[in-house]
């Protein structure tokens, strides 16, 4: 497990400053919430943190040390995204251990943590399945265990629920909140959704227009919200 350091992280693409020094620091196994307005950064912020973006200015530690030059294979995190990019060729388990057996893994390990993180997700009656035999659900489910077999000490999820009807949505809200009790691994996740932030975030991230604006738990930002703009975002009536 580790945590997260960002220092005066700084982002341009061409002339357009898009991350203007961001600094924050995320303890081992908090959950923290990236939150604001869409073009306001929160994907590029989460990209550098995963290394498919680099850095022009700052430093980002994970676990202590200095990642900005390191593969994003090197970091030590796993990264979930809005669209599940699971190989529709491939069978729900091949699914999870193809990244695996690509980086040499042991076989015996991969079949070891591929059990694990279907065991995790309940996912092992699926394990024979394509991905076009599942439900949307159910596919987030495996993008989140390609994730999981990974190990990371980071997971990076960047609007993971945005393409499931809101009745999914809730149900995998409540999956991944107890995913992080169940691993404790620090988690640091993406929405523009009031109450997925609300209620998984430890700690919640505004961000405007390429600028941290407030961090803080949930309940200190409703109650002390620093100005409207967070307040609108939390849903604090202040
Ligand atoms: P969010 O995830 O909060 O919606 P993004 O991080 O995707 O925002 O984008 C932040 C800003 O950076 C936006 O103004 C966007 O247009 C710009 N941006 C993102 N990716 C690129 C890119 N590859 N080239 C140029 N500008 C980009
Ligand atoms: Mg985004």
């Amino acid at each position: 497990m580790a945590g997260l350091s960002l220092k005066n992280v700084t982002k341009r693409y061409g002339m357009l400053e898009v991350i203007h020094g961001a600094n924050l620091e995320i303890a081992d196994g908090e959950f923290v919430v990236f939150v604001g307005p869409s073009g306001c950064g929160k994907s590029t912020l989460l990209r550098m943190i995963a290394g498919l973006e680099d850095i022009v200015e700052g430093e980002i530690r994970i676990g202590g040390k200095v990642v900005n030059d390191a593969e994003p294979s090197d970091r030590g995190i796993a990264m979930v995204f809005q669209s599940y990019a699971l190989y529709p060729h491939m069978t729900v388990g091949e699914n999870l251990s193809f990244g695996l057996r690509m980086n040499g893994n042991p076989r015996v390990d991969t079949e070891r943590r591929v059990r694990r993180a279907a065991e995790i997700l309940q996912i092992n009656e699926l394990m024979q399945r394509r991905p076009k035999q599942l439900s949307g659900g159910q596919r987030q489910r495996v993008a989140i265990g390609r994730a999981i077999v990974r190990e990371p000490q980071v997971f990076l999820f960047d609007e993971p629920l945005s393409n499931l009807d809101a009745e999914l949505r809730v149900q995998m809200r409540v999956e991944i909140s107890r995913l992080h009790k169940q691993l404790g691994t620090t988690m640091v996740y993406v929405t523009h959704d009031q109450t997925e932030a609300m209620t998984l975030a430890d700690k919640i991230v505004v961000l405007r227009a390429g600028k941290i604006e407030q961090v803080g738990a949930p309940l200190d930002l409703y109650d002390d919200p620093a100005n409207r703009f967070v307040a609108g975002f939390v849903g604090s009536p202040k």
